[in-house]
């Protein structure tokens, strides 16, 4: 199967739902990214920050790059010139390096705060308490470089798709609590408008549970080495 085919195939699932299509291309060669690129998807995921900006230099400028890995606060400065989504924002601390670095680069960086959903310990993210803490300290509404437009989450790694219903509900639930109380919107700086969970395996599972950006590798390119 051809990565067009393959991702034709994703977006018709997706049709019937209010949900884009991230390309995951980590670890994938230059020409594969091409390739992807001329099928007219511009959203490419990446979770290494140095495989980013290396790639970055070498794809046509209309990419929009999502930062969906684990973000340590000393490399945010590498990707502050472009990125335009950082998926994985787990901390107060690293929102403000973010806003630091998106200053310095004059502009408003996009991000998503990262849920811990997973019954895993491996599993980056904040919990519920966490996340009210961090929308209603005080010194959020001075990150005016930065813009909190979601959510995302990371289902556990498991074929029980009960499970992974059970973590993709939560997460809606959350979202929707916060959409309707306006969670944090006061500060000018935040807006529930995007959920990006779902990945190769469950997708459609996330669709179907409100996410508005799946995120998606192997099912387009094979699985990875
Ligand atoms: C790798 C990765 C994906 C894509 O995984 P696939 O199973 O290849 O679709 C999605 N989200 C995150 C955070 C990832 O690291």
């Amino acid at each position: 199967m051809s990565i067009a085919s393959e991702i034709s195939r994703i977006q018709n699932e997706l049709k019937p739902f209010p949900t884009r299509l991230i390309v995951v291309t980590k670890t994938r060669s230059i020409a594969q990214l091409l390739e992807t690129h001329a099928t007219g998807v511009l959203d490419f995921g990446e979770n290494r920050v140095q495989e980013m900006v290396e790639k970055h230099a070498q794809l046509p400028a209309e990419i929009r790059w999502h930062q969906i890995g684990h973000l340590q606060t000393n490399k945010v400065k590498y990707i502050a010139p472009f990125i335009h989504l950082i998926h994985s924002v787990d901390s107060l601390k690293l929102l403000a390096e973010i806003n630091t670095q998106a200053k310095k680069n004059n502009r408003i960086i996009n991000c998503l705060l990262q849920m811990y959903i997973a019954q895993e310990e491996s599993k980056f993210g904040l919990d519920k308490q966490e996340l009210i803490d961090l929308l209603n300290d005080p010194s959020l509404p001075g990150l005016t470089h930065i813009r909190i437009i979601g959510l995302m989450g990371m289902a556990s790694f498991t074929s029980d798709q009960a499970q992974i219903t059970r973590e993709f509900s939560s997460l809606q639930a959350i979202f929707q609590h916060l959409k309707m109380e306006k969670l944090g919107e006061s500060t000018g700086l935040v807006s529930w408008d995007e959920l990006s969970m779902g990945m190769s395996g469950d997708y459609m599972l996330a669709a179907e549970h409100g996410s508005s950006l799946v995120r998606v590798g192997s099912a387009i390119f094979g699985e990875r080495n």
